[in-house]
């Protein structure tokens, strides 16, 4: 609907500027040379005229070739009279006047176009986080989840079982509030979660309100600041009072760093707005009365660019990490989504978690339920392991695209390309062991060469990182020496290279020349400025990272020559079967190692 009218109003702008223009060029449509009297009185002595047209104080005429001409008339002159004894025919004409409601309409035009554009554009925006209540402009917005509805319970929510501990507490207020308040505990009025995407928050946040069984209130960061000063903070005022009146409840705030990012940290654009939202949502957290049993809960991911003024006590003085889940974590996780879907005997959910590190709950939800489909299509009655090994290929690298067209060269290049990378981490010990290669397109890569950490790994040294940086350079490598040709294909391995190696350097104090510092580059996006350093310092850094990098490079190639005919070996395996896993690289290289 809100589409419709937002075409709808497009087309009468567009109707109402072509009427305007229209009626605008209508006017000097016939071109009129203009001659002076003294060469008119001439044409009419000569008898040159025999038909004139007035109007108003010009004389205008037409010759046998269609040519237009006319002249003005000086005041007080005898035209007429003289006209008249020539014998010319004359034509006059009243000027046109405009009724006078069209008159007063058409210099109402522009106003109303004002007006009209401006309705309609409040209309469609800051529309998308809601979709529950229509609610009217400068109204908060936030969408409503009545205690009924919410299902989501804490069972919901797991393998962050620190966070939940936190939360049960506040759950436990909701509850019981009396019981706080005659302990004389203080009540946190705000909660801030924090954590990569999709480990959670949310679904946090709305499983306190379904344990507490009161109303949710939701809204994201990004609703508040619009283009137009001063909504945003009537935004928060609104959505308050709603809060309190309906208390005990929760808000929950969605991407708080959007209006809650630093003041005055540059940013771009719209900051004045930002800031009064900000402004705005400090003071009505502040006024907030221990009874009041409304609860802020914010989420972010960029903890770090929060305005300090949020954090202070009264605010969100709590908060909560809720990090991605650990192997433990993901397996309940895991099962939580496979509750209502049958699963094969074959399957062991202790290896699949172990196989998605760095999984996000969200993207173990979305394997699951990947794996229901994928399910449904084979025609098979439950999710087997094989099932599972697809859907989660799927989630982490896209589609496969088995239509897409490669041509045999192209194929070949990835086949070595892929090769390269995983010899490469093969060879050294302290990698990550390789899991899988591919040569089956997903998403947008050619290829795909899959490590598995053995353990869970919360920190890395140097020698891991490192072997990072041969195992990235070795698609590369491979290309190198077999086509003695450079492909764009290595394009996304280069830019991580270069990325982890400044990051040795710079943030983690792992090269010997620049010792333990760090010297973070400038984020102008979120105001956070890059330490300054001397000229020396950036030149030395620069050295230390090519440095680096050549280091890995070398050792890849050195790898890579060394087993040239492993590499040969892999290659063609992969190009007959196109995705080979650890065993069979295994086999290929203990036929050559003896
Ligand atoms: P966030 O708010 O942190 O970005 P969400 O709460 O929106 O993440 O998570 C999206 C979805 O992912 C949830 O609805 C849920 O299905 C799933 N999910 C994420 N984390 C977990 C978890 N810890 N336990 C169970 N499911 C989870
Ligand atoms: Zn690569």
């Amino acid at each position: 609907m809100k589409y419709f009218y937002k075409n709808l109003s497009i087309w009468l702008i567009i109707a109402l500027i072509a009427f305007l223009a229209f009626s605008l060029l209508k006017g000097p449509a016939k071109v009129y040379h203009t001659i002076a009297y003294n060469d008119f009185l001439d044409k009419v002595d000569n008898g040159i005229l025999s038909a004139v047209t007035i109007k108003e104080n010009t004389i205008s005429w037409s010759t046998a070739d269609n040519t237009s001409y006319q002249t003005i008339i000086p005041k007080e002159s005898t035209a007429l009279d003289h006209l008249l004894k020539k014998g010319i025919r004359i034509q006059v004409k009243e000027e046109m006047k405009p009724h006078w409601f069209l008159k007063t309409f058409l210099s109402w035009i522009p106003i109303l176009l004002l007006i009209l554009v401006w309705f309609f554009f409040m209309r469609g925006s800051g529309q998308a986080g809601g979709g529950g209540k229509a609610m009217a402009f400068g109204k908060s917005r936030a969408h409503l989840v009545d205690p009924e509805q919410s299902k989501v319970r804490l069972a919901d929510v797991a393998g962050v079982d620190e966070a939940k501990e936190e939360i049960a507490e506040i759950v436990d207020f909701l509850k019981q509030p009396d019981k706080f308040t005659d302990a004389g505990a203080r009540i946190p009025t705000g909660v801030l979660l924090y954590g990569e995407p999709g480990t959670g928050k949310t679904l946090l946040a709305k499983a306190i309100a379904g344990e507490a069984g009161v109303p949710f209130y939701s809204i994201s960061g990004s609703n508040f600041v619009e283009m137009y000063v001063g909504i945003g903070a009537s935004r928060v005022r609104d959505l308050f009072k709603e809060g309190k009146q309906n208390a005990p409840c929760i808000i929950f705030i969605d991407e708080i760093d959007a209006v809650g990012r630093h003041r005055s940290s540059g940013g771009v654009g719209g900051n004045d707005e930002r800031e009064q939202t900000l402004n705005q949502l400090l003071v009505e957290m502040d006024g907030f009365e221990a009874n009041d049993h409304v609860i802020i809960v914010a989420a972010t991911n960029r903890q770090d660019i929060l305005d300090p003024a949020l954090l202070r006590p009264g605010r969100f003085d709590r908060q909560v990490m809720v990090p991605l889940p650990d192997v433990g974590g993901r397996e309940k996780i895991l099962k939580v989504h496979a509750r209502n879907i049958k699963i094969a005997d074959d399957v062991d959910w202790t290896i699949t978690a172990k196989g998605t590190p760095g999984f996000s709950g969200a993207q173990l939800a979305n394997m699951v339920n990947e794996a229901a489909l994928l399910m449904t299509r084979a025609g098979k009655d439950s999710v087997t392991m094989e099932i599972l090994e697809e859907a989660k290929d799927k989630v982490m690298m896209g589609a496969e695209r088995k239509s897409m067209i490669i041509t045999e060269h192209e194929k070949k290049i990835t086949a070595y390309h892929e090769t390269g990378h995983a010899l490469v981490a093969w060879m050294l010990p302290g990698s990550d062991p390789v899991h899988k290669v591919t040569i089956i397109p997903r998403g947008r890569a050619l290829g795909m060469t899959m490590q598995l950490p053995q353990e869970e790994r919360n920190s890395h040294d140097r020698t891991y990182l490192f072997n990072n940086l041969c195992t990235l350079l070795g698609g590369r490598i491979a290309e190198e020496i077999v086509f003695n040709e450079m492909t764009t294909g290595a394009g996304n391995d280069i830019a991580r290279v270069s990325d982890i190696a400044r990051k040795m350097v710079c943030e983690w104090g792992m090269s010997d020349a620049v010792g333990p510092m760090t010297f973070k580059p400038s984020d102008p996006l979120n105001g956070v400025p890059g330490q300054i350093m001397s000229e020396k310092t950036a030149l030395l850094i620069d050295h230390e990272v090519k440095q680096l990098v050549q280091r890995a490079y070398d050792t890849a190639k050195d790898i890579l020559t060394t087993h040239r005919d492993i590499m040969e070996d892999i290659s063609q395996t992969l190009l007959e079967k196109e995705t080979i896993n650890h065993d069979e690289i295994k086999q290929i290289v203990q036929q050559h190692q003896g």
